[in-house]
C-alpha cells in the first residue's frame, strides 16, 4: 500500500481499549456520535462522498486502513460507498435498529462504528459498504495529493 511519507496510519490491529470518556476528549462531536454511539451522518454532509483520488480511507478513531480508493464507487446514496473492504480489519454484527435486521460493521481496532453493509452493490462483490465519511479519514497516495 503506496501512502505519503509520514502518514499517520496504524500497522497493526492489536484492540485498542479507551474509557469512552478519553474518546469525547479526542473525537470531534461528530466523530463521537458516530463512532461510539452508532449515529448516521446526514447524506451528502461528507466531502469523502465526492473523493475521488488515489489513497486510502483510514478510521477516524485508529487510523486503522479500512478501504483503498480502489474500492470506492459512486453509490448516489450521499455516503462514500465501498464494493469491499481491506480483509480483516472490518468487523460486523446484525443490528435491529430499523424494523428490517441490518448488518453493521465497525473497525476491528478500536471498535468504532464505521457504516452498514447491503447486498445490493456492483459486481464483482454485489457488496455496498456504506460508511458514514465522518467515520474516516483520507490519507491521498504518495505523488498524486
Ligand atoms: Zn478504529
Amino acid at each position: 500500500m503506496l501512502v505519503a511519507k509520514g502518514a499517520d496510519i496504524a500497522t497493526s490491529t492489536q484492540r485498542i481499549e479507551k474509557p469512552e470518556a478519553e474518546w469525547k476528549a479526542m473525537l470531534t462531536p461528530a466523530q463521537f456520535g458516530v463512532l461510539r454511539q452508532e449515529g448516521t451522518e446526514r447524506p451528502f454532509s461528507s466531502s469523502l462522498n465526492d473523493e475521488k483520488r488515489a489513497g486510502v480511507f483510514v478510521c477516524a478513531g485508529c487510523a486503522l486502513p479500512l478501504f483503498t480508493s480502489r474500492m470506492k464507487f459512486d453509490s448516489g446514496t450521499g455516503w462514500p460507498s465501498f464494493f469491499t473492504a481491506i480483509p480483516a480489519h472490518l468487523d460486523s454484527k446484525q443490528d435491529f435498529k430499523l424494523i428490517a435486521p441490518r448488518t453493521e460493521y465497525h473497525c476491528v481496532r478500536c471498535g468504532g462504528h464505521q457504516g452498514h453493509v447491503f447486498d445490493d452493490g456492483p459486481p464483482p462483490t454485489g457488496q455496498r459498504w456504506c460508511n458514514n465519511g465522518v467515520a474516516l479519514r483520507f490519507i491521498p497516495a504518495e505523488g498524486k495529493a
